[in-house]
Formats: structure tokens, sequence, C-alpha cells
């Protein structure tokens, strides 16, 4: 797996339980987020009610899960978890629904990837705390009506755009993770450093926080890297210059591009004058599939400004001929 794949991997789970922030004071950055979930949670307090669902759009690595139970601990109520693909048949989600506390939160993972049956069930749970059970098949077939308990739903989905406008609706509020500024992963390594036992200088913090795509999961998994590379090669603190040369070995540069990222520029540039080149071409001059390029590395070059998806092909802006160190060509015209 890629180190600076947003995505969860096995080896961030124990340690992410351990990072993550309790409460809503805890929780660094997504200021807008923050205040507006602040105010839902009092309110649904001081009426001593169940808070509204909430739908949670972002990337992954931005604290989605970790929101969520922040909005059971606040709330004072247990939480469970799921996502949309474990979810299969309308059944699955009946017997969650059904076996809730009452004003429990369900946190639901990739809710756009749930299936269609288990989607319209949701929508009369979510409205009106019920559900219909159909009990047997074809004619004989009867539905039989479930009373559930209040409960919370929390979704998460990486673009809220995802998702049919009928479930949409039916959230009482939509908080929008952005990415985070250098200053906030700053203060989030420099929390998880203090966690994890780790010293990290002002320079260590800012030059690991450079490298993470304005992502918290991925802060915390290059800080666990750079504090091995600390303790065995130097004498255990992390300052820029330790944090630099720990990052060098793992492949990834001053603004976070991997070996992969680094590939398809390098082909954009050398190989297609910076383009326009098609996807399936540039795929093969790195050797990897399509879907990887186009899902794994471009997103992030994107957003970097490196790369630009036009309907003629890729092309490499200015910056990407820069930051590779390389000269572009003259154009002559046309
Ligand atoms: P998502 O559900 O969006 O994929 P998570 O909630 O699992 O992301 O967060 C990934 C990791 O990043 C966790 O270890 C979490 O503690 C940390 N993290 C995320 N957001 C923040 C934040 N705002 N402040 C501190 N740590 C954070």
């Amino acid at each position: 797996d890629r180190l600076l794949g947003a995505a969860a991997d096995s080896d961030d789970q124990a340690v992410e339980a351990a990072l993550r922030p309790r409460d809503l004071g805890e929780f660094v950055g997504q200021e807008r987020v923050r205040e507006q979930l602040g105010l839902v949670l009092q309110a649904a307090r001081q009426r001593g009610g169940t808070a509204d669902h909430v739908l949670l759009s972002g990337a992954p690595g931005l604290g989605k899960t970790t929101l969520s139970m922040i909005i059971a601990a606040e709330m004072g109520v247990p939480i469970r978890i799921t996502s949309g693909p474990a979810i299969q048949h309308a059944g699955d989600l009946a017997a969650i629904l059904s076996s809730l506390a009452e004003g429990e939160v369900l946190f639901l993972d990739e809710i756009h990837r749930m299936s269609r049956p288990a989607e319209e069930m949701l929508y009369m749970a979510m409205e009106d705390f019920r559900v219909d059970v159909v009990v047997g098949k074809g004619p004989g077939a009867t539905a039989i009506p479930l009373e559930l308990p209040p409960f919370t739903l929390v979704g998460a989905t990486t673009r809220a755009g995802l998702l049919p406008p009928p479930l949409r609706d039916r959230f009482g509020f939509t908080g929008h993770m952005e990415f985070y500024a250098p200053a906030e992963l700053e203060r989030v390594i420099h929390r998880s450093a203090g966690l994890l036992d780790v010293s990290v200088d002002a320079g260590g913090a800012a030059e690991i926080a450079g490298r993470s795509r304005g992502t918290p999961r991925i802060a915390n998994r290059l800080l666990r890297r750079v504090r091995d590379y600390a303790q065995v090669r130097a004498d255990g603190l992390v300052t820029r210059e330790t944090a630099a040369k720990a990052l060098e070995v793992y492949e990834v540069d001053a603004r976070g591009l991997d070996r992969l990222d680094r590939a398809v520029l390098r082909a954009l540039l050398t190989l297609f004058g910076g383009g326009p080149v098609g996807l399936s071409t540039l795929a093969v001059a790195v050797g990897e599939e399509r879907e990887t390029v186009e899902e794994v590395a471009e997103p992030f070059l994107v957003r970097e400004g490196l790369l630009a998806r036009t309907p003629r092909g890729r092309v490499a802006t200015a910056a990407a001929w820069t930051h590779l160190g390389l000269v572009a060509p003259q154009h002559s015209g046309g």
C-alpha cells in the first residue's frame, strides 16, 4: 500500500484509535463544520432529544469517522459503525436498525455505495423511525412494520453529489470537510507526537505537514515513519532535517508527491513534451493500470496544479516543469 494513500490501512487502525480527538475542542481545524455541528448538538441536548441526521462529505482521512465518534460522545450515546458496501441486502440494514439503542449514533461510511433496496429502507427509517420488513416471497409476501427507537444517522461520503437527492434531503445537516492547511496539520502532528511520546520540534512538524497532502491521516502516518528513522538513525528528536531525510527514504518529496506521482509527471514531461496525451497512453508509459493513474495519482496532481485534464488529454502545467527541475520546451506557435 502507498504511504500516501488517504484510505486507512491495517497498520493505521490501532494507532488511529489512540490518536482520535475525543471532543470538538480537541478536533483541529474545520472551523465552520465544528461551529455548525456544535450548535446542532447543543440544541439537541438542550431539548433533551436526539440530534438530527448528519451527512459528512470529504476525502478519506479528513476526520469523518472521528467526528461521528465525537457526535456520539457529546450526546452521551453509544455508536455503531458500518459502511455502505457492508450492507448488501435490505435485511442487513433492518437487522442493524432494529438493534439500535435509543438515541444511538449509526455511522454509515461510504453511504453512496449502499444497495438500492437498503437505501430505500433507509429513507423511511430516517424519516419515520420505522421500517417495513418483508416476510415471505411472491404473492404471499407481507410487509411487517417495525417501529425503531429514535437514532442519529451519520453518513459519510467522498462527495455529497454522489448521493441520490431523496437521501441527501433527509439529512438535517451537511458538513463539508476541507483539506487542512499546513498550520493545522502542524497542530495535528504536535498533538499526535505528544500522545505517541515522540519529540518533534517546530521545523520537524512543518516539514511533515508540508508533505501530508492536507490530510491528517497521512500526517499521522508520516509522523510514525519519521519517528522510526529518528530512533534508528538519529538521536530520536524529529527536526526539519531528520524529517526531510526520513521522507526521502520513503520517496515522499517536499510537496508530498510519491514515486508514482513523479513517474506520471516525468513521463508526461519527458516523453510527451508536457502533453496533451491520452490517459491510456500515459498509463502504459508508466507501466500502471489506467485506473491507478486516474484514481490514485491524478487527483492530487490536479489539486496541486501540476496537471490538468483537458478534452484533448492530460497536460502538464508550468509548475510541473519547475517541480521536477526541468525546462519546458519553447513552443513554436500553434
Ligand atoms: P475519515 O473517516 O474521514 O477517513 P478519520 O476520522 O478516520 O478519517 O481520521 C483519520 C485519522 O486522522 C485519525 O487518526 C484521526 O485521529 C486523525 N484526524 C482526522 N481529523 C483530525 C482532526 N481534525 N484533528 C486531529 N486529528 C484528526
